[in-house]
């Protein structure tokens, strides 16, 4: 068996930089709560709990019950904003509660979140591309100011109505290259505005993705990520795209790798690439065994 790895395997810049902050940060305090889960990987979130590092998994709306649960308990504790990003509002409550906190969002969603406040104060209709149930997803609705509201995985699958003015935006985990032109052949009459928010290291990603389809040096891809992943479970959807579902595998550990293997010969050339918050234990877990295969 070849294989052939992806120049962009493990952590992006923001997972790095949210667990590094957060570890540190828990030598302060008996416990730490992180308000939702800070990244999605179950094998790092399993890890962080030898710190006295856990995740409070409430749906958002109701962290602040949670927190204020916490208070009454006493115990000696700080907060974790997660890598997904927050309301000012919730950040205003813990502050004026006084409790000890840090800020572990990705630079690039703050980046996103300060595109919004521009926005905002000319709201029109918006047309949103992504998982509304994804807790990225639900900030960004928060955060905007708009007229109406669609949402969807897939601006192909739906229609505009050309009456309004739409602003089409997307979850960070998902590529919108094509957009303008399909509107401007679609929709000529439509005005619009596209804020595209598409993460750079889950482009890179692509990128590689395109190529090694293009080029067909591999006979299988293989995608290592946690479901709970957006832009994970969105590279394997690429992929599929890219090199047909039969010859494209997503799996989330070693465990999983047996039924992999037995549905791929031993002679093959194996492409291998990650989700953005896929640990490197993980990962080379996964390559020790697939080189002793
Ligand atoms: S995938 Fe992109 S947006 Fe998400 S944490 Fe990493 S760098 Fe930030």
């Amino acid at each position: 068996m070849k294989i052939l790895l992806s120049k962009n395997l493990g952590f992006c810049y923001g997972v790095k930089e949210a667990i590094k902050k957060t570890i540190e940060f828990s030598k302060k305090h008996d416990f730490t709560y992180i308000l939702g889960e800070l990244i999605h990987n179950d094998h790092i979130m399993e890890e962080l709990k030898k710190y006295n590092i856990f995740t409070l998994e409430n749906p958002y709306d109701q962290l602040k019950e949670e927190i204020s649960k916490l208070l009454i308990s006493k115990i000696d504790f700080g907060l974790v904003f997660s890598a997904h990003g927050h309301e000012t509002k919730l950040e205003e409550f813990v502050k004026s509660k006084k409790i000890d906190y840090i800020d572990a969002t990705c630079p690039l969603i703050t980046q996103i979140h300060s595109k919004f406040l521009k926005y905002n104060l000319k709201p029109t209709d918006v047309f949103y591309i992504g998982n509304k149930n994804h807790i990225e997803s639900i900030i960004n609705l928060k955060l905007l100011k708009y007229k109406n509201l669609s949402t969807s995985k897939n601006y192909t699958e739906s229609s505009f109505n050309t009456d309004k003015k739409i602003t089409f935006i997307n979850q960070s985990t998902y590529k919108i290259d094509g957009l303008k032109e399909y509107v401007l052949k679609n929709y000529p009459q439509l005005d619009f505005d596209v804020m595209d928010n598409f993460c750079p290291s889950v482009r890179n990603k692509y990128k590689e993705v395109k190529l090694i389809s293009i080029s067909r040096k591999c006979d299988y891809i293989l995608v290592i990520t946690d479901i709970k992943s957006s832009n994970g479970v969105q590279l394997y959807n690429y992929s599929v795209f890219c090199f047909g579902k039969d010859n494209v595998f997503k799996i989330s550990d070693k465990k999983e790798l047996p039924t992999f293997l037995s549905k791929i010969g031993k002679d093959k050339t194996i492409f291998i690439t990650s989700a953005t918050s896929m640990d490197d234990k993980t990962i080379n877990d996964i390559l020790e065994l697939l080189r002793n295969y």
